[in-house]
């Protein structure tokens, strides 16, 4: 039985893969709408009790196709230790077909294309990243830790390096004042970048985060939720890249799918007529727990 250190998160699509947590927590910790770990240290799990798991792992599931390494960013983790995980999960689950992974823009900023490359050739097939906005003052302001420029240049670095990327976008994140220049940047962001995902989250308000600080003291002006839908149609609208476009994501207000940009018009229909149907009202700010 694998032994979990909670909270666990993994994207919707992992739900049916092996997570392994190679770490704890999250390397940045420092983003200011997120909630995921603040209640954990960052920590890199030793390899006697990482290779214990994986041989058990493989024992109790050989029949598993999937793995997803957690828990924040595990690319943080030096090249020869990730290629030794990699090479213990193929070696000890037969079924195994491919290894996903969460990544911040800063852990592809620090590997080399070489590392990346070797990465992809021994089974790391997968990156989740989150964009979140591609603007340069919510970047700054919400302490991502990279601007716009970086953010394009990492998600580059892993599509030079054959992987397949996940992104995420956090719609609301400009607030109020600044959602029109968050959407619009985002749009130029992922044209740049061009991601074979794309998933549109709404913005999340948790207790603890310096956000829901700076929502209580009136420093983040709330977007409404029809501001949210708005921001959906515009980011639709202006993606010209080839993307799976999602936004089922549970804080999402209205679940959709489709292809762009093949798929657009289909997509801002759906979107258009949900927009005069949405509450001009703020967001919901008070989440209590975690999903
Ligand atoms: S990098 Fe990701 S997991 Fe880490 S604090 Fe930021 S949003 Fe949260």
């Amino acid at each position: 039985m694998l032994r979990y250190q909670e909270p666990l998160f993994r994207p919707p699509s992992e739900a049916r893969s092996l997570i392994l947590q190679a770490t704890l927590g999250c390397s940045h910790n420092k983003c200011t709408f997120c909630y995921m770990y603040k209640a954990k240290k960052f920590q890199i799990r030793p390899w006697k009790e990482l290779y214990q798991e994986i041989v058990e792992a493989g024992r109790e599931y050989p029949y598993m196709k999937r793995v997803f390494l957690a828990d924040g960013d595990p690319l943080v983790l030096e090249t020869s230790y990730l290629l030794r995980i990699l090479e213990a999960l193929y070696q000890h689950i037969p079924a195994l077909e491919r290894v996903s992974i969460y990544a911040t823009p800063q852990n592809l900023l620090e590997k080399s294309p070489q590392e990346l490359r070797l990465l992809r050739e021994r089974g790391l097939h997968l990156i989740y990243l989150g964009i979140e906005s591609g603007d340069d003052q919510v970047l700054a302001e919400t302490k991502k830790g990279v601007n716009a420029k970086e953010m394009v240049e990492a998600c580059r670095k892993a599509l030079d390096a054959g992987f397949v990327l996940s992104t995420m976008v956090i719609l609301g994140l400009g607030g109020a004042r600044r959602w029109k220049e968050h959407i619009m940047n985002t749009a130029k962001v992922v044209n740049r970048i061009g991601p074979h995902y794309l998933a549109a989250l709404t913005l999340m308000v948790f207790p603890g985060t310096i956000l829901h600080r700076q929502v209580r003291e009136d420093e983040f002006p709330m977007p409404t939720m029809r501001q949210i839908m708005e921001e959906m149609a515009l980011l639709v609208e202006l993606v010209e890249v080839e993307t799976v476009f999602r936004s089922n994501h549970v804080s999402n207000l209205l679940p959709i799918k489709g292809t762009l940009p093949r798929g657009r018009e289909k997509v801002l229909a759906q979107i258009e007529a949900a927009i005069p149907l949405t509450p001009d009202t703020p967001l919901p700010t008070e989440y209590q727990g975690a999903f």
